[in-house]
């Protein structure tokens, strides 16, 4: 048996849509792995499943798709994956691998793609399991809970920032600040962009310009240049209008989120003639994955973590609502007495 966390009735989380339980440790289909969880990044779309702002998928799932652990079973079908070898589980968890997305590259738009936390149990969690061919290797040097944020908040943001059509030495802003913006900062400023940050809150405005940000102000306030691409990382389609002003002839917009309040009308000559373009983000590849883990390495970035018990999922979520924290929040599992890696 194991405890797990299951979105029992979506709803506000301050009304406690989850329920933490003893369940069965699952079994690993053919090809997939059974992964003992050591650590899992909460994610705002965790947030979305768990206040049903996603339709629901798996009636009481568990969330978490920012998964780190070591491989504590396989399917018969696995190969390459040995007993204790760490892994990481992230949002993408299954593709058809047949269809004309899938052929041309772009699985992350493929209509029979299966999400890790929504549409299979994720790892809020003391177990979870992944298809063997989405789980990641991840960089030596990362410790679990360094690591945790890079599989969704860090991956997310280094798409949003391909999409962004961020060109070298370009001038981007960054719309919100939360975990993913501040390691999509971080390699962005890596590569030689400049910085600009927009957000409303002072403590991450604070955590922006620590980083290396040219300049931070509130969500609704104008960067002190135009932007080549900007990246709406808030959940607020108001400022869809805003960041489109903001950019420069020729601009990229690209909306980051998976959910987005309503965009108010546009304002064609004042929000998109000279060729200013709006883009959204929609999930990962693996390429995208595995690409962004290598540059993560590379380059240093990390996450500011806040760590949390996994019995304590659910205020983590609530003080994720409620902007209580910058950077990320990570679970730790606490219930067992698996050693940490190093
Ligand atoms: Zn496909
Ligand atoms: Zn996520």
């Amino acid at each position: 048996m194991m405890h797990a966390w299951e979105v029992a009735r979506p709803g506000p989380i301050e009304q406690g849509p989850l329920r933490f339980v003893e369940k069965p440790v699952p079994s690993p289909g053919p090809d997939e792995i059974l992964v003992h969880v050591r650590a899992c990044g909460v994610c705002r779309t965790d947030l979305h499943v768990s206040e049903g702002d996603l339709p629901v998928r798996r009636p009481g799932v568990t969330p978490g798709h920012e998964v780190v652990g070591v491989v504590a079973g396989t399917g018969d079908a696995v190969d390459g994956f040995a007993l204790g070898d760490r892994v990481g589980v992230a949002w993408l968890r299954r593709t058809d691998g047949t269809c004309a997305y899938c052929a041309r590259g772009a699985e992350n738009l493929c209509p029979a793609s299966e999400y890790t936390g929504w549409d299979a149990d994720g790892g809020y969690a003391e177990y979870t399991t992944v298809p063997a061919a989405f789980a990641y290797r991840l960089p030596a040097d990362l410790d679990d809970v360094a690591a945790a944020p890079l599989l969704c908040a860090g991956i997310i943001g280094y798409r949003a920032l391909l999409r962004a059509g961020l060109t070298p030495g370009g001038r981007l802003g960054l719309y919100g600040f939360g975990g993913s913006a501040h390691l999509c900062a971080q390699l962005a400023l890596a590569q030689g962009a400049t910085v600009h940050v927009l957000t409303r809150d002072a403590a991450s405005r604070r955590l922006a310009l620590e980083l290396g940000a040219t300049s931070a102000r509130g969500a609704y306030d104008e960067p002190p240049e135009p932007l080549d691409s900007a990246i709406l990382f808030a959940p607020v389609g108001d400022l869809v209008p805003v960041a489109l002003r903001a950019l420069d002839r020729g601009g990229i917009l690209a909306v980051a989120g998976i959910h987005l309040s309503d965009v108010p009308v546009l304002h064609y000559e004042r929000e998109l003639f000279y060729e200013k373009e709006l883009r959204s983000v929609t999930s990962n590849t693996r390429r995208d994955g595995r690409d962004f883990l290598a540059l993560a390495a590379r380059h240093g970035v990390r996450a500011t973590t806040h760590p949390y018990s996994l019995s304590r999922a659910q205020d983590a979520l609530r003080d994720l609502k409620a902007g209580r924290f910058d950077g990320a929040a990570v679970l730790v599992n606490d219930l067992n007495d698996l050693p940490p890696s190093a």
